[in-house]
């Protein structure tokens, strides 16, 4: 079951996305204007600190919606360096730590040691902290994810896999939609945005999934970006 996801004229659907936008910040937005309005009335001991967590935790969701939407807003001329991929997924897992440990989830690295230096931007962390973020909120009850990472010819092919609940097969094209998400407080930005970053760096994103099973996702990546800002 593969299917490779290279669909970059999603990302100019501007106007679907627009009105998404729209409505997922409207909605807490609206929670957020009630309870305020309820604080000018009245002044009710212990429902008190039930609303200011509800507060603040919209506050959080509406953070976390703009921030994965100011990736998209960011210029693409972002500087390209050689980077060394060991020491990007060494910060990206320690940044992760804390949630990984929370689901009970093991992240280990499987990496050719003679990996090379890739030519990317910094926004490519991104990509690897919204994929692993993913495969440990597809295992719930704990389990192991498995970073690859190798070259051949031109690329460096990047694996990382999870023995979580997969996808279903009818699921694996919506991925990458806007707003496509299965998870109560998902945002459905974290792989659009990927796809974004990869497709910058003239790279692919491939998924493989069985249900039950995990899923795997590959990223592709060239690693000489010779091309300047204005071919991009
Ligand atoms: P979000 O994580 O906010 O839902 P994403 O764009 O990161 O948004 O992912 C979209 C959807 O793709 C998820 O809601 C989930 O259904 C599916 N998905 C992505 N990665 C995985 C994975 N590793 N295992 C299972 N499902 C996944
Ligand atoms: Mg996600």
């Amino acid at each position: 079951s593969e299917d490779i996801i290279r669909r970059s004229e999603k990302l100019t659907l501007v106007g679907e996305l627009a009105a998404g936008i729209a409505h997922e910040i409207r909605n807490p937005l609206t929670s957020l204007r009630g309870f305020m309005q309820m604080y000018m009335k009245e002044d009710i001991e212990g429902t008190r600190k039930l609303r200011n967590d509800v507060m603040i935790s919209e506050i959080d969701r509406i953070n976390e919606i703009v921030s994965e939407l100011l990736v998209l807003a960011k210029p693409t001329n972002e500087v390209f360096e050689l980077r060394d991929m060991a020491h990007i997924f060494n910060h990206v897992t320690r940044l992760l730590e804390g949630q990984a440990n929370l689901y009970n989830v093991q992240i280990k690295g499987a990496l050719d040691a003679r990996l090379p230096l890739v030519q990317c931007q910094s926004s490519i962390k991104q990509v690897f902290i919204n994929i692993l973020k993913n495969a440990i909120e597809s295992m719930p009850n704990g389990g192991e994810v498995v970073i690859q990472a190798k070259q051949m010819n031109e690329n460096v092919y990047i694996r990382i896999h999870d023995e979580g609940h997969g996808i279903p097969q009818e699921e694996i094209a919506k991925i990458g939609n806007p707003f496509f998400t299965t998870k109560e407080t998902g945002t459905g930005l974290g792989l659009m945005v990927s796809m974004r970053i990869i497709q910058n760096h003239r790279g692919t994103m491939r998924i493989e999934s069985e249900v039950g099973k995990g899923t795997m996702v590959e990223v592709i990546l060239p690693i000489h970006e010779s091309r300047t800002a204005s071919e991009r």
